[in-house]
């Protein structure tokens, strides 16, 4: 199935991309719930967080390393909430697996 970010993948819609590698891409997200707010997703389709198999082990280390360094260049140096919504009781629209990478506020807990 093809999702809105894939086509930012393929670069069929626009997105302001903050990182990129062979592996993931990382673009800002359109409706920001913080100052920093931030998408980091693999380029492989992969549905969610649930969906990942043992062939996306490097992968899945892969993207947490990319969250600490993306942190870092975003001047998150006061600390982040990093959230993966997963299906519909985890809030999840767009199915393709995607961390959302927010700072720049301090944040609550519990969350909604
Ligand atoms: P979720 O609800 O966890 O599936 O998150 C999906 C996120 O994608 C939401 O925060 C949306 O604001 C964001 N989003 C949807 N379309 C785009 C887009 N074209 N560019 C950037 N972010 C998007």
């Amino acid at each position: 199935m093809t999702t809105i970010f894939k086509k930012i993948i393929e670069r069929e819609i626009p997105a302001d991309i903050v990182y990129e590698d062979d592996l993931c891409i990382a673009f800002r997200d359109v409706q920001p719930q913080a100052p920093v707010h931030v998408l980091l997703i693999p380029k492989k389709q992969i549905c969610s967080i649930a969906d990942l198999s043992e062939e996306d082990q490097s992968l899945a280390g892969h993207l947490l390393l990319v969250v600490g360094k993306l942190a870092k260049e975003l001047g998150l140096d006061g600390g982040f909430r990093l959230v993966a919504n997963t299906g519909s009781d985890g809030g999840q629209t767009v199915d393709h697996l995607h961390f959302h990478l927010l700072g720049g506020r301090p944040h609550q807990w519990p969350p909604g």
